[in-house]
């Protein structure tokens, strides 16, 4: 028989969990179905967040692997820039645990080792082992990932995607040094195309990766083994490997379709530059899980349009402004580490060129800050 809820979510990330609590808080029968058997894990993710997250979910301090206080950025030509970034390095399985446990005791039912796998006439089919179920619900959220299947079944799917690779290794003791392990580090050379080399320091361990651009030429393989023969890691100091799409063209051209919303990922809400991706899971899964609320209670369902105007008056000018930069950097990639260096200078977060809106000339000083995400 098939099971009625007011909400169903798919999948059980940040975003996922953020809307189930404050669906479930506010009353609503919410069910989430998430496809692995365990919330949280593989970890595909280097787990940095800025310090002003904590506005908008509270972070336990069990979750904090590592604080950190700068940026640092190495340019190709070999300049390394640092700016002030204050923020954390976090057990990422521990947070999203959190977040599952607080959706849990907001009211909100988590099934795991369940795939959404179809879309039905009156709701979806939910895989179980062996077993098919069918959830009839008034709104279903796509918290689904970067390839989310919610968003495949409306004809909205991310478009670009950034690959990465990346491997938890022993922190380099080199790092240890002048405060290195309070900064996340970001690497750029040619050999990473439409991307960057990172390591985030994890107490002991540093989660170390890249993310290229396959379209641009970028090969994941080669990226990480150049950065690693660079950072000095030794294969005998790695400990885990993981990875993962990224989305990196910006949000979906629509994230409200009917009955459904996409957030996080699925909806594209990914940085265009930096990849980073859980911020706006939040607030994206805060702001979806409202609008739910509010369409359910009204018995309305055009509240649901107010979701998109409500995440872009937050995250559309930030993304859209990344995006141009994106743009610019890929066109402008460049094998001479001179010409690439001054492409970064103008898109990458740690200059102050970055917040000038691309097309502007060189000389017009802007007093435009972009609120960074
Ligand atoms: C290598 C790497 C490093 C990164 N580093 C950072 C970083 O340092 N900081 C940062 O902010 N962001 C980072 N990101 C991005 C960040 O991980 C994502 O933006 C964030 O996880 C998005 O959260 P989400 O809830 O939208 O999606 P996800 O966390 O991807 O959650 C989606 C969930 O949906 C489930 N699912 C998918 N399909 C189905 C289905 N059909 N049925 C049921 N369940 C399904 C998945 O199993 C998954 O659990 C990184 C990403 C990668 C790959």
């Amino acid at each position: 028989m098939a099971r009625e809820v007011d909400l169903l979510i798919v999948g059980a990330g940040p975003a996922g969990c953020t809307a189930a609590r404050v669906a479930a808080g506010q009353g609503l029968r919410v069910l989430v179905v998430e496809r692995r058997p365990t919330v949280g894990l593989p970890v595909q993710c280097a787990e940095y967040v800025p310090a002003q997250i904590v506005a908008h979910v509270p972070i336990p301090e069990t979750c904090i692997a590592q604080r950190i206080r700068a940026l640092r950025t190495y340019l190709p030509t070999g300049e390394v820039v640092e700016t002030p970034a204050p923020g954390y390095v976090l057990h990422r399985v521990l947070f999203d645990k959190a977040l599952a446990v607080a959706a849990c005791r907001a009211g909100a039912e988590i099934w795991t080792a369940a795939r959404a796998v179809e879309r039905t006439p009156r709701g979806v089919l939910v895989r179980r082992g062996a077993g098919l179920e069918e959830i009839v619900p008034r709104i279903l959220i796509g918290a689904d990932g970067p390839l989310s299947t919610v968003g495949r079944w409306i004809g909205q799917t991310n478009a670009e995607l950034i690959d990465t690779l990346q491997v938890e290794a022993v922190l380099p003791p080199s790092l240890a040094e002048d405060g290195g392990h309070e900064c996340t580090h970001v690497y750029f050379d040619p050999v990473y195309r439409g991307g960057y080399g990172w390591l985030f320091p994890k107490g002991e361990t540093a989660n170390v990766g890249v993310g290229v651009n396959r379209r641009m030429g970028g090969d994941p393989s080669r990226a990480l083994a150049h950065l690693l023969d660079r950072l000095r890691i030794r294969p005998g100091d790695i400990l885990g490997h993981t990875g993962g799409p990224v989305p990196s063209g910006g949000p979906v051209a629509r994230t409200q379709v009917g009955e459904v919303l996409l957030v996080g990922d699925a909806a594209g809400h990914t940085h265009p530059i930096t990849g980073a991706g859980i911020f706006a899971a939040i607030v994206g899964g805060t702001l979806a899980g409202q609008a739910a609320v509010r369409a359910v209670q009204t018995g309305d369902l055009s509240a649901l349009e107010e979701y998109e105007r409500e995440w872009t008056a937050f995250l559309g000018g930030p993304l859209r402004h990344a995006l141009k930069k994106r743009r610019y950097l890929d066109a402008h990639w460049s094998d001479d580490p001179v010409a690439l260096s001054a492409a970064l200078r103008r898109t990458w977060i740690a200059f102050r060129e970055y917040s000038r809106p691309e097309g502007e000339s060189e000389t017009t000083k802007s007093t435009k800050v972009t609120q960074e995400i």
